[in-house]
Order: C-alpha cells, then structure tokens, then sequence
C-alpha cells in the first residue's frame, strides 16, 4: 500500500513535480514506514525508512506517520 502525492517545490530545481510518497509494509512484529521525496524532472530522491528492527532508533519515539521532509501525514 503506497500513498503519493505531487507535492512541487523541489528544492533542487523549483518543479512542481516533486512527489512525496508513503508506504507501509507490515509482516508479524516488523513494521516499516518509508517515505520518500522524488522530483519527476531532475531525480532529486530523499529516503527515510522507519524499521521496527532498526537497532539504532527508538521505533516507539520516531514520528513515523509524518513525513520527515514535509510534515504531512498519509491520506
Ligand atoms: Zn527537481
Ligand atoms: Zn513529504
């Protein structure tokens, strides 16, 4: 399940067709939540992904259903 949205306003190259993508995969106790900013015109790609398994985060203190880069939260 994957929710993207043309967000615009790349920071690299002002277009309008920067998409800010959210999905989510779900299999037993992991959890991953990825976002990722793509400009359609240059590449520009920004990645997170939350991953319940990620040693190096606490899963419980990230803000994983808002996007890192924009805020929103998915549809
Ligand atoms: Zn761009
Ligand atoms: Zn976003």
């Amino acid at each position: 399940m994957a929710d993207i949205q043309t967000i615009g306003g790349c920071q690299k190259c002002g277009s309008a067709s920067l998409t800010c993508k959210y999905n989510f995969f779900g299999e037993g106790e992991l959890q991953i939540h990825s976002w990722e900013h793509k400009c359609l015109d240059c590449g520009n790609r920004l990645t997170t992904a939350y991953r319940t398994d990620d040693e190096d985060i606490v899963f419980a203190e990230e803000d994983v259903d808002h996007c890192p880069y924009c805020g929103r939260s998915p549809a």
